[in-house]
């Protein structure tokens, strides 16, 4: 069985883009698994309509529960706690302890000292992944959890299972919507896929950005793509970002221009292809996506051979 083809889409910050070029490019390919690796605001699910067929959870993930009804509030559980992540909250009757799930680490520390017996440790939802039928076929995706912990340790989940349900399903892409900016979550979405695809904005800061993912890249090896979102909003930009871009040898599939139909299409969770169908934008997005996939077939071909 041939590996699938690797894919991912990402910026080197958020609001360039992205969403729509890695939507449009899940939902125009064909024989594909799409993995929603973008662990801090996962939003394909949001607009492909998951049945969630199989889902599991990083072991090891734990975090503690508190019982606000059985607390007495004696602050044993604060003062045990080394991460600070035991809170006071104000609710309308005054205040409560509670727990804060980004911070707490599962170390159980609270759960030792409380005479009340009103924590326990559980599995964090916030580490569940699904593999889901959806209107863009299978889709990998994590469960709704900002800032999780063991973020890459997700993404890298997430690739596998994609991986694993392209063997079984014999189909030839995995899609993968990265996460924007160049961190841990970053480097887990790209390494070791066949094609990056770098979504960028004319702007000040976009070319800055752009220039941060593409050194990420370089030093990684991954063979790069790219493409200017809202080109027309400063052609004067898109031009240096496309110069740039040639004197790094990353080939510039297209110049997406602005479209109100495109922002409206993503605010109202539907995929800009299926709703915007003749506006420029969308016209040029196609084009983009069988670009890509041809580029990214192409550098798997030659990687075959090499
Ligand atoms: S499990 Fe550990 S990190 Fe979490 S709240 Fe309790 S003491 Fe703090
Ligand atoms: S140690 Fe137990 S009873 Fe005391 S404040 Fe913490 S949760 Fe409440």
């Amino acid at each position: 069985m041939e590996r699938p083809i690797e894919i991912a889409v990402v910026s080197g910050k958020g609001g360039t883009g992205k969403t729509v070029l890695a939507s449009s490019l899940a939902r125009l390919s064909e024989s594909r698994v799409v993995a929603d690796c973008d662990v801090d605001g996962p939003n394909m699910h949001l607009l492909a309509n998951p049945t969630v067929l199989e889902e599991g959870a990083l072991a090891g993930h734990r975090i503690a529960i508190l019982d606000a009804g059985a607390c007495t509030r004696c602050g044993e559980c604060a003062k045990a706690c080394r991460f600070g992540a035991v809170r006071e909250r104000d609710v309308p009757e005054g205040w409560l302890y509670s727990i804060d799930l980004l911070s707490c680490e599962g170390c159980a520390a609270c759960t030792m000292v409380c005479p009340a017996d009103a924590l326990h440790l559980t599995d964090s939802s916030s580490a569940a992944w699904y593999v889901s039928d959806s209107s863009v076929g299978p889709l990998i995706h994590p469960a709704l959890a900002a800032g999780q912990k063991n973020a890459s340790e997700m993404v890298r989940v997430l690739r596998r299972e994609a991986r694993r349900t392209a063997a079984r399903g014999g189909l030839r892409y995995v899609i993968i919507d990265g996460p924007a900016g160049i961190g841990a979550t970053a480097i887990a979405s790209v390494i070791g896929t066949a094609l990056a695809v770098l979504v960028a904005e004319p702007t000040i800061s976009g070319i800055y950005d752009l220039g941060r993912m593409v050194d990420l890249l370089e030093r990684l090896g991954i063979k790069a793509v790219g493409v200017v979102n809202k080109s027309d909003l400063n052609p004067e930009i898109a031009s240096d970002i496309a110069g740039y871009l040639s004197r790094k040898w990353i080939p510039l599939l297209g110049s997406i221009p602005y479209s109100d139909r495109v922002n409206e299409a993503i605010s109202a969770g539907k995929f800009v292809v299926d709703v915007a169908g003749d506006d420029p934008a969308v016209e040029e997005i196609k084009k983009v996506v069988a670009r890509i996939l041809e580029a990214a077939t192409g550098e798997a071909r030659g990687a075959a051979g090499a």
